[in-house]
């Protein structure tokens, strides 16, 4: 199986399709007295918080770092309701995309760059061909003109250690892993390799598709999406 990174291609783009749209629930980024404020990158549109009531309104509502208690309060009220692949990270985003969307779309969109959606003809495509950790969640979008759905990627996929420099050491006081560079010519950690087919390099917003992915959206005509291999070693 090859493997590819997906993202917007540089242009002339041939869809006029445009959206401008939020996750419903973002957790806050942390305050950390030893690290400083941070947050990941990560959405997770399948996961349902309308049940957490009163945090539900307040990961409406919230939108600068908090402290570090207060952003474990509020992760701990979040934490019941993920899957074992999905990362609980300060700035995680839940539930589905809403907002305004104009113009025509292909059959794959990768703007903003860590989003993939694809077209209603797309979904039925992959799904079709029974991929594996496929999670596509129907976009709140007004104003556009077909149903679009946002593919989850969950962070399974690792980039090999080589292709790795560490850029911030990890902290025991709020949990923050640490930060990296991804080297120009990165490659996939075989032994970390996930069956799924689509899915997010940890501790970045970089998403990869499986050669399956790329030739079920190519048979249906041209996207603004350049899907360029990421070599596996
Ligand atoms: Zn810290």
């Amino acid at each position: 199986m090859r493997y590819y990174k997906a993202r917007a291609s540089k242009g002339p783009w041939r869809w006029s399709g445009r959206y401008d749209a939020e996750h419903r629930w973002v957790l806050p980024g942390v305050d950390c007295p030893q690290c400083g404020t941070w947050a990941d990158s990560g959405a997770y549109p399948t996961v349902d918080l309308s049940g957490t009531g009163a945090l539900a309104k307040e990961l409406e509502e919230t939108c600068w770092p908090r402290s570090l208690a207060e952003y474990r309060r509020m992760a701990a009220g979040v934490a019941p309701f993920l899957a074992a692949d999905q990362e609980l990270t300060p700035g995680g985003e839940f539930g589905p995309l809403r907002g305004t969307a104009s113009g025509d779309f292909g059959p794959v969109t990768a703007w903003p760059g860590w989003q993939l959606l694809v077209r209603e003809d797309a979904r039925a495509a992959l799904f079709g061909l029974q991929l594996q950790g496929l999670h596509l969640v129907p976009a709140e979008l007004q104003g556009s003109g077909g149903q679009m759905y946002e593919v989850e990627a969950r962070p399974v996929g690792r980039a090999h250690h080589a292709s790795v420099t560490p850029s911030s050491p990890s902290c025991d006081v709020c949990g923050h892993p640490g930060g990296f560079n991804l080297s120009t010519e990165w490659t996939l950690d075989a032994a970390t390799l996930p069956s799924a087919d689509v899915f997010r390099i940890w501790g970045t917003g970089v998403l990869v598709v499986s050669e399956r992915f790329a030739a079920v959206v190519a048979k249906l005509g041209a996207s603004d999406v350049e899907f360029r291999e990421v070599p596996v070693r």
